[in-house]
C-alpha cells in the first residue's frame, strides 16, 4: 500500500521540499500506517523563513481590522469545516470524535478573541507631558514568528498561537508534531480559502533538525513553544542565546485535592473524566488524586469499578468514552510507568494493561489504570505519564495536600473539591500552581484570560494567548512629539523634566 506525503505549505503552496526524511503516521485505533510526514531540512525551513519575510512588510502595514475580517473568514471556514478538523484529529491522534469536536471548539474561542484585535492594539495617549509635548505608546508586529506544537493538541493549540500572531500583524511559521499533522494541513488550505495572502502563515512538517533552523535563523524574531520540559527548557535555554523572544511551555502532574466534606458523586464523575478524558494524553488531565482524611474508603470502590468499565473503542464509534494511545512507543512508555508502580509498592486496583479492543487488536490500547496508596517517593508520582494512570495518594489532611502540590516540580493546573469556601479560598491563595480549580476538575482558562503553568511547565514571563498573547507577539514603542512653534531656543545640556 503506498501512503499519503504529508507536505509542507509555503507561500500558498503545498510542497515536498527536498528533504527525503519521513516519519509515520499511525492510525492508533487500528495500528495501521496512514501516511508519512515529510521531515523538512535546513533548506525547506529557509524556504518557510523567506516566505514569512517576504509577506512581512504588507501585512504588517494592513489595518488591523482588515487583518481581522480574515481571520474572521478563516474562523466562518472553520466553523464550517469543524467536523473535518474534528475526523482528522481522530484518525490520527486517537482521541475520541465528541472530544476531537471540544477541542477545534477552544481553538475557535481564541479565533474570535483574534477578530476583536483592533481594540487591543490601541495604546496609550498622554496629553502635555511637558509643555508642547504630547507622549504614547503603541504595539507593533515582530516580524517572522514560529510556533512549535505537540501531538495532544494538533488543532487547538496551534490556534493558542497563530490567530493572535496573525492578527498583531507577524507572518507565522507552524512547526506541528509529525504525530498527527494532517490538521496543520486543513487549516492551512482553509487560511488560502478565506484570503490570507500568501506567506502570511505557513507550515513546516518536521522534527528537531527543522526546530534547530527557526531557533537560530535570525529572520526569525519569537518561537512559542508547547511540549514536553525537557524540550521546552532546551528550547528556552536556545531561543535566548540567539537573543528570541520565547514561550515554552512543558509538562505536567496536575493534582486534585479531595476534601471530605465534597460531593462524592460528582467527585468521582470528576475524577473519571479528568483523568482517562482523551486517554490521560492532555497537560491539564488530573493524573494525582489528593485524598483526605476518610476520602479514599469512601470512593475507591467506586472509582475502581468506574475506571474497569470505561467505554474503550476506536474514536469514531458514537459510544467511545476513551480512544487509544497515540504510539505504540507512548504505549511502551506508559506501561513501563505501570510495571515500575508495582515494583515500587503501590497498589495497582484497575489494570489497564489487560484492556483491548477485539475488533482491533493491533491498536494501541491501555485501559484505565488505577493506584492506590502511591507515595511522593515514587517514579509514578514524580514523573509526568501522560496516559491513563490515575495514582491516588491518601493524606490526612489539607495542609499536607497543599504541601505536596507545591512541592511538586511541575505547577500547570490543579484542582480541590469542597463545599468549604474558606478552605477554597486558602487554595486559591497558597497554592503554587498557574491554574487552578475549584470543583472544576480542568480548569483551561478562557481565550481572554490566557493560559500558563507554573515551575517547570512554563518557561518564559508571558502566558499564552489572551492579553498576555498580545503582548508576547508585539514591541512597544513610545513615542514623544512637540512641534518647532513650541521649542524653546538654545541647547539643552540636562535631563529633559516636564517644564
Ligand atoms: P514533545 O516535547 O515530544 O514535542 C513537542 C514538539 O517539539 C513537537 O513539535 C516535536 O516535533 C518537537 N520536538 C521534539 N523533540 C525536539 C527536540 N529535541 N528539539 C526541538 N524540537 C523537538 O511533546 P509531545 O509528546 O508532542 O507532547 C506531549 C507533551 O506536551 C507532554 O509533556 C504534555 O504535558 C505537553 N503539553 C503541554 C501543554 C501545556 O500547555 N503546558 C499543552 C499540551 C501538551
Amino acid at each position: 500500500m503506498t501512503v499519503r506525503p504529508i507536505e509542507h505549505f509555503i507561500y500558498g503552496q503545498r510542497t515536498q521540499g527536498t528533504s527525503r526524511r519521513t516519519h509515520e503516521v499511525y492510525n492508533p485505533a487500528t495500528g495501521e500506517v496512514t501516511a508519512h510526514t515529510l521531515l523538512a531540512n535546513a533548506a525547506d525551513t529557509e524556504q518557510a523563513i523567506k516566505s514569512a519575510k517576504q509577506a512581512f512588510p504588507a501585512w504588517a502595514a494592513t489595518p488591523p481590522i482588515r487583518r481581522a475580517r480574515i481571520l474572521n473568514e478563516f474562523l466562518q471556514l472553520v466553523k464550517k469545516h469543524k467536523a473535518d478538523l474534528a475526523l482528522a484529529i481522530t484518525a490520527e491522534h486517537g482521541k475520541v470524535f465528541s472530544d476531537a469536536c471540544g477541542e477545534v471548539e477552544r481553538g475557535i474561542d481564541i479565533l474570535e478573541f483574534a477578530c476583536g484585535i483592533p481594540h487591543l492594539l490601541k495604546g496609550d495617549f498622554t496629553e502635555q507631558v511637558s509643555r508642547g509635548i504630547d507622549n504614547w505608546t503603541m504595539r507593533q508586529p515582530l516580524g517572522v514568528v514560529a510556533g512549535v506544537t505537540p501531538f495532544n493538541f494538533p488543532v487547538m493549540v496551534p490556534m493558542w498561537m497563530f490567530p493572535i500572531a496573525l492578527a498583531t500583524g507577524n507572518t507565522f511559521i507552524l512547526k506541528p508534531s509529525p504525530t498527527d499533522p494532517t490538521p496543520s494541513l486543513i487549516m492551512a488550505d482553509l487560511m488560502k480559502l478565506a484570503g490570507m495572502p500568501d506567506g502570511v502563515f505557513n507550515v513546516v512538517q518536521g522534527d528537531k533538525e527543522a526546530v534547530e533552523v527557526l531557533l537560530e535563523h535570525p529572520e526569525v524574531q519569537a518561537l512559542s513553544f508547547v511540549g514536553s520540559t525537557p524540550i521546552a527548557h532546551s528550547i528556552y535555554a536556545k531561543g535566548a542565546q540567539s537573543g528570541k523572544r520565547i514561550q515554552a511551555l512543558g509538562g505536567a502532574k496536575n493534582h486534585m485535592i479531595v476534601m471530605p466534606d465534597a460531593d462524592m458523586e460528582k467527585t468521582v464523575d470528576a475524577l473519571i473524566g479528568a483523568a482517562f478524558g482523551s486517554a490521560g494524553e492532555r497537560c491539564m488531565a488530573i493524573s494525582v488524586a489528593i485524598l483526605v482524611g476518610d476520602v479514599a474508603d469512601r470512593i475507591m470502590p467506586e472509582l475502581a469499578e468506574r475506571t474497569a468499565t470505561i467505554k474503550m473503542r476506536e474514536g469514531n464509534d458514537p459510544e467511545a468514552e476513551m480512544g487509544p494511545i497515540v504510539t505504540a512507543q507512548a504505549l511502551e512508555r506508559i506501561k513501563g510507568y505501570i510495571t515500575q508502580g508495582v515494583v515500587e509498592g503501590a497498589h495497582l486496583l484497575v489494570d489497564g494493561r489487560e484492556s483491548g479492543v477485539g475488533s482491533h487488536p493491533d491498536g494501541f490500547w491501555l485501559g484505565g489504570t488505577l493506584f492506590d496508596h502511591v507515595t511522593p517517593q515514587m517514579t509514578l508520582y514524580r514523573e509526568e505519564i501522560f496516559g491513563p494512570v490515575l495514582a491516588c495518594i491518601r493524606v490526612p489532611d489539607f495542609a499536607t495536600g497543599l504541601e505536596l502540590i507545591n512541592k511538586h516540580e511541575f505547577g500547570n493546573g490543579t484542582a480541590l473539591f469542597t463545599k468549604d469556601g474558606n478552605t477554597a479560598r486558602e487554595f486559591g491563595r497558597q497554592v503554587q500552581v498557574g491554574m487552578v480549580g475549584i470543583n472544576v476538575p480542568i480548569p483551561v482558562p478562557m481565550a481572554w484570560h490566557g493560559f500558563g503553568g507554573w515551575k517547570k511547565s512554563l518557561f518564559g514571563d508571558t502566558n499564552i494567548y489572551g492579553e498576555e498573547g498580545v503582548r508576547f507577539y508585539t514591541k512597544q514603542k513610545s513615542i514623544m512629539q512637540r512641534w518647532p512653534e513650541s521649542i524653546a531656543k538654545g541647547a539643552e545640556f540636562t535631563m529633559p523634566v516636564a517644564r
